[in-house]
């Protein structure tokens, strides 16, 4: 899961500027630079049907489209294969190339029924992260059941007190905000009891459970065919627990017990790990280590930036969220072109 990028602050005003002073213009004529960047996304389809967390929403099946569309015209889209031999530094051709990665976490069925279609029609490899423990379950993850119970809830306002106090007033701050300050508080470190976490929350907030009879992970026969028609999968832990509120015992059965079993299931060995939320609070020194001694070549992280030469952690490959919008992603890419840095 991640937050939906937003379209104002310090980025919509350098876009404003961007756009204004020609400099779009100017630097599409410069040579690209040598990196590796790797876009994020969660689920395909419109948040506006349904009560789950809409944060999860990268975007609609046409915006999605048009987003590789523009890729793939602008930038090398690379395999996953391609994108560790850049990661290592084993890459045989050395020419300075702007390569994009297309990467998705969760593997809810959308994955399946839209964004791995799409990415076909187009020739282009996904990388999807699947939590085994979820693979063809009808589960409501976390973020998902806070959101249901927030868009149902009795209450308006209410106080949560585990593990740190916040006050919510849906009504003032609006229904995304007040979900988006539950879902960092479950998020703080400090949170070790996440069933207490959820116990208390719908005891505050009084909402309803959401159905449990809808399948909305992919499953196992469709990962098989995914990965058929070119594919790639990684693993997203195990359970999706945060791996930094874990022991290293448990940290290592989340990172074994899921490549273990995408071996056994789909018969592909696991290179990659994308860490559960991904922040850089998300994981730490020990789960790097572990994930390296587990035999993962690469841990994805999720807190954006790029990766350039010389200057990328294996186990700390940066990924980024672009959001639904084609003008966002374009200026993204012209503003990375011009000072290396992307959100
Ligand atoms: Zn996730």
């Amino acid at each position: 899961m991640a937050k939906k990028a937003g379209s104002g602050g310090k980025f919509g005003r350098l876009a404003r500027a961007l756009r204004w002073s020609g400099a779009l213009f100017v630097s599409s004529k410069l040579p690209p630079r040598d990196s590796l960047l790797i876009v994020n996304y969660h689920r395909i389809g419109n948040a506006e049907e349904d009560l789950f967390d809409p944060g999860v929403f990268s975007a609609t099946a046409e915006e999605f489209d048009e987003q590789i569309k523009f890729l793939k015209r602008n930038v090398d889209v690379v395999t996953l294969d391609e994108a560790l031999a850049f990661v290592d530094g084993t890459q045989k051709d050395k020419a300075r190339r702007c390569r994009v990665l297309i990467t998705f976490d969760d593997g809810y069925l959308d994955n399946y029924e839209l964004a791995h279609p799409i990415l076909r029609s187009h020739g282009v490899q996904g990388v999807f992260f699947l939590v085994t423990s979820m693979v063809g379950s009808n589960r409501i993850p976390w973020w998902d059941k806070v959101s249901y119970m927030m868009k149902t809830g009795r209450k308006r306002r209410f106080s949560l007190h585990y593990p740190a106090n916040l006050e919510v007033d849906v009504d003032r701050i609006g229904m995304a905000e007040s979900l988006r300050s539950v879902l960092r508080l479950y998020k703080r470190p400090e949170n070790t009891d996440p069933a207490r976490f959820m116990r208390e929350a719908a005891e505050a907030i009084q909402g309803e459970e959401p159905p449990t009879t809808v399948r909305r992970f992919l499953n196992w026969d469709e990962a098989r065919q995914m990965s058929r028609e070119g594919a790639a999968i990684g693993s997203h832990t195990h359970s999706h627990n945060l791996l930094s509120h874990l022991g290293p015992d448990r940290q290592y059965e989340e990172l074994a017990k899921s490549r273990a079993i995408l071996k056994e299931q789909l018969g592909v060995v696991a290179d990659t790990i994308a860490y559960p939320v991904g922040k850089k609070d998300a994981f730490t020194d020990e789960t790097k280590r572990i994930a390296r001694e587990v035999g993962y070549r690469a841990g994805f992280s999720f807190y954006g930036g790029a990766n350039l030469p010389g200057q990328t952690s294996p186990y700390d490959v940066r990924r980024f969220d672009i959001g639904p919008d084609l003008n966002r992603l374009r200026l993204e890419l012209e503003i990375f072109r011009l000072t290396g840095h992307v959100r």
